[in-house]
């Protein structure tokens, strides 16, 4: 199953005239603009490309079967990250948490990610890069981004929710760890049926999850000492984490 050619049709005739009021404090509104078959590593998908309003940026979903006006759709939201996602960069786990929600949702008989152009938090690469640099030169995660003159975390969701709605998806199960993320998404009128905890299987670029302790004030730490930037909105869970750990994540991802 797949969206149909006429589907498509619809889809882009419809958008291609499409004005709202916004989502969200910025009144984001995004547009399809295109969509294709993405056969991949992980399954066959379909890729649909969207313009946003507010910041120029080309946002993608990566959809598998006929999501449209379909129910209970799961859906995973990942922040774009050029360093871990394409260059494997063990600074952070962004390229695990991709990789194991599509090939999660490529088993599946219908499901969504979508992928969010919030590169490095919402601060950019070039920002994140000179962040990363400061934390080379012993600054925190938190102080290096804070000395950019940045929050802590800019990330947003009101494009992710839109992006849902273009698509026509009636109500999901959102694969997360965070119940922030749940509480956001649903403020921005998303339909959210149940959490599907986001669990990775344990590898060697994730080890340090697993054998060291994880964290310090919520930030990651490996076996030189250094630390990471956690650049999705959600902690890892990894298979076999002992118990307390994923407690306390869940804990501090609570609040
Ligand atoms: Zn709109
Ligand atoms: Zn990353």
């Amino acid at each position: 199953m797949r969206l149909s050619n006429i589907k498509i049709k619809e889809l882009l005739n419809e958008n291609a005239s499409h004005k709202c009021v916004g989502v969200g404090p910025e009144k984001v509104c995004v547009r399809i603009a295109a969509i294709a078959d993405l056969p991949t590593r992980f399954g066959d998908f379909q890729i649909v490309a969207f313009y946003s309003n507010r910041d120029d940026k080309e946002h993608a979903a990566i959809i598998k079967g006929d999501i449209t006006h379909a129910e209970d759709v799961p859906v995973r939201v990942h922040s774009e990250c050029l360093t871990g996602d394409a260059f494997g960069s063990l600074r952070c786990d962004c390229r695990d948490q991709l990789q194991e929600s599509l090939k999660a949702i490529g088993k599946m008989e219908k499901g969504i990610v979508l992928y969010l152009r919030q590169e490095g938090r919402g601060i950019g690469l070039t920002n994140k890069i000179r962040a990363y640099g400061l934390q080379d030169h012993g600054y925190d995660t938190v102080d290096a981004n804070l000395a950019l003159g940045f929050r802590d975390d800019e990330r947003e969701y009101s494009v992710a929710a839109h992006m849902l709605t273009s698509l026509k998806v009636r109500s999901i199960q959102l694969m997360t760890n965070n119940p922030r993320k749940i509480k956001e998404l649903t403020q921005y009128g998303i339909k959210i049926t149940k959490r599907i905890p986001h669990i990775i299987p344990p590898n060697e670029h994730n080890r340090f999850y697993l054998e060291t302790k994880a964290h310090k004030s919520g930030h990651l730490i490996d076996f030189q000492g250094k630390e990471h930037l956690e650049e999705q909105s959600d902690r890892p869970v990894i298979q076999r984490m002992d118990e307390s750990k994923t407690v306390t994540i869940q804990a501090q991802q609570g609040g």
